[in-house]
């Protein structure tokens, strides 16, 4: 999701602290895979082919007598399950009553040729040198295998198959709207994971992803005029040169028209790449051990197009001058490496060490999406930048399942774009904003469903989108109003410590923030993730008793919350009066050590009513509101302040 800015970038050291907390994760295990791919392409028709070893170690309890994997792009076809479900969006409706299609989707599949569509299909496949059974389900290749894989033990698979890259629709193509010839994510045959949950065969729709873990080795020969971005780093750089040789080395290509590009890729759970014979290629080195990429191509004539294809909005905001939008989108390319080395030491401290030698940033022509090592990018504005890069933590490295869990990666990862942009800007407002008046907007709509929900069964993309984008970026924010924001702080670096390079679910995270907190949170798993239910406190009255103030809070909304209330004064002092959840077991640290802080006995769950009181008198106050960081989703905000006129 790419939000719309002006930012102005400086930079600032910041200065934070944390502590690590021992804990082990239990009987916890996940399955490897080792791919080696051979991979041929034929640039004039579209079409590969390829040889896939696969040596896949079962490391689970159990004995499988399937397997199966993914085989995206036959999505790609029209009347596909992807196409069917696309045209059914369409007939529903966002609030404000657009349809509710993904607009670069729309009902295209159902209209491409038999030279633009997609598929992958299966020419052999053997077990351990046997041939195996398989049916292919649309999407989905399952295979029966002639003897099972018992428990702790390790097959190899040998696969031949051919693809043909469909025109883009979403994300992975061709020729997309910005003229990149090869956008190549779920190109090959990708094994689905199998965890405790069992396997994850998920039709594809067009929504996200979840991968084996393993290592990948991918050669990729090509018309020698292509230059490739990919996940992995390239292993020939000699004889491919374009920008990937050492400064200084002469490069020697072998005869021939076409060229292979050797790349590989420790410790990932997929492999992406693209392609272009216009892809200007820069790096740059951020710190010691991490060079970071961009390939993007400038043509004029492509940018040319892209403008005449903007809305008339779009264009005023060029002053409906081409030139103008060509020159923004070029300087966005150009400084896009700038911007990843002005945020990498602020985004280590406050999310972890970036863990591999490489990244890139790659101009692939639909939104933007995350995969390891890499990024395809549409344009470079620093919030889809951002948002992508960080990725690399929240499912790159912590590889939540992102059907099952979509507001671990996108809300996590929306969160840290927020803070990561504002520590770029200096901005000092409240950064995750937009992302509660969303979530408002989304609590009231009627559309709305539990973030529990998988992500391809959302009944509308617009519940989907914004619950995993934006309620998931409150539920990071509003653990800091729950913990306090510095013990929150800890909680992401935690658990970074301890899930990366596995797959993290919703009770993992819980359990972490937990032993870091010193607090029970289950409660808020079950409300905010489990259930739409929402958060309303108002200020009910207050009054005078034998010289004190009295006030009484009210809890409207049916989900439980930890209150801060802040008391002001005709002297211009300040009071906070915290008052925790009973179901916490546990009380957050005052977090602003200029203000008077009262804590109270907790408030039970079943309580709808709770008095405070403060020794000054009635006259003196001001004003008596809950939760002035606004950092608790309070749909109703109208009523968290009381101001007494005197
Ligand atoms: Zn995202």
């Amino acid at each position: 999701m790419i939000r719309k800015t002006g930012l102005c970038i400086v930079l600032f050291l910041p200065l934070l602290g944390f502590s690590q907390a021992a804990q082990s994760i239990g009987n916890y295990w996940q399955q490897k895979v080792k791919y080696a791919m051979d991979i041929d392409v034929d640039a004039s028709n579209n079409r590969f082919r390829g040889k896939q070893k696969l040596e896949y170690w079962n490391n689970s309890p159990d004995t499988l007598s399937r397997v199966y994997y993914h085989l995206y792009w036959n999505a790609f076809q029209p009347g596909s399950m992807m196409d069917e479900r696309s045209r059914r969006q369409g007939t529903m409706q966002k609030p404000g009553g657009a349809p509710d299609w993904d607009n670069r989707v729309k009902d295209r599949i159902q209209k491409l040729k038999s030279d633009e569509i997609g598929y992958q299909r299966i020419l052999s496949l053997k077990m351990n040198g046997r041939p195996q059974q398989y049916k292919v389900r649309e999407t989905i290749l399952e295979v029966q295998l002639d003897k099972p894989i018992p428990p702790k033990s390790k097959v190899v698979f040998d696969m031949d198959f051919e693809a043909q890259v469909p025109v883009q629709i979403r994300r992975s193509g061709r020729d997309n709207a910005e003229g990149v010839r090869f956008s190549m994510s779920q190109w090959y045959p990708k094994l689905c994971e199998y965890d405790e949950e069992g396997w994850h065969p998920t039709p594809y729709i067009a929504r996200e992803f979840y991968g084996v873990w393993g290592d990948y080795d991918v050669k990729i020969s090509i018309d020698k005029s292509y230059v490739i971005g990919a996940t992995g780093y390239l292993q020939n750089p000699a004889q491919v040169g374009y920008g990937y040789e050492t400064t200084g080395t002469a490069v020697k290509r072998p005869a021939g028209n076409k060229l292979l590009w050797h790349f590989n890729a420790p410790n990932v759970h997929d492999f992406v790449w693209a392609a272009d014979p216009e892809y200007v290629h820069n790096k740059v080195t951020l710190r010691d051990g991490l060079v970071v990429h961009a390939f993007y191509k400038i043509g004029p004539a492509q940018l040319k197009k892209q403008y005449d294809v903007l809305s008339a909005t779009r264009k005023a905001e060029y002053d409906n001058n081409a030139d103008n939008f060509i020159e923004h989108y070029k300087s966005q390319w150009e400084e896009v490496l700038e911007l990843a080395k002005l945020a990498l030491p602020y985004i280590e401290k406050t999310f972890g060490r970036y863990p591999y030698n490489q990244y890139s940033f790659i101009q692939g022509g639909d939104g933007g999406m995350e995969y390891p090592m890499a990024t395809l990018l549409k344009g470079a504005g620093p919030d889809v930048v951002v948002h992508e890069w960080m990725h690399s933590w929240y499912q790159g490295v912590l590889a939540n399942n992102e059907s099952i869990y979509p507001w671990m990666d996108e809300g996590f990862a929306d969160y840290a774009e927020n803070r990561v942009l504002s520590f770029l800007t200096r901005d000092t407002a409240f950064a995750y904003r937009a992302s509660y008046q969303a979530y408002y907007q989304l609590a009231k709509s009627n559309k709305e469903e539990p973030l529990s929900t998988h992500a391809d069964h959302f009944n509308t993309n617009y519940a989907h989108t914004t619950s995993a984008y934006t309620k998931g970026c409150v539920f990071v924010e509003q653990l800091g109003y729950i913990t306090g924001a510095q013990v929150r702080d800890n909680i992401l670096l935690e658990y970074y410590r301890l899930w990366k390079f596995r797959h993290p679910d919703a009770n993992d995270f819980i359990k972490v923030a937990e032993k870091v907190s010193g607090m029970k949170l289950d409660w808020y798993r079950e409300y905010w993730i489990n259930s739409i239910k929402t958060i309303d406190y108002s200020i009910d009255s207050l009054w005078e008793e034998n010289g004190k103030t009295k006030i009484r809070l009210a809890r409207i909304g049916q989900v439980p919350m930890p209150v801060d209330v802040q008391l002001s004064f005709k002297d211009g002092s300040k009071e906070m009066h915290y008052i925790p959840l009973d179901l916490m077991y546990g009380v957050k640290p005052a977090e602003d050590a200029t203000i008077t802080r009262k804590v109270y006995e907790p408030w039970h769950w079943t309580t709808q009513v709770y008095v405070i009181e403060t020794s000054r008198k009635l006259m003196e106050v001001t004003s008596a509101e809950i939760d002035p960081s606004f950092r608790m989703a309070d749909i109703e905000r109208k009523n968290n302040k009381l101001e007494l006129k005197w």
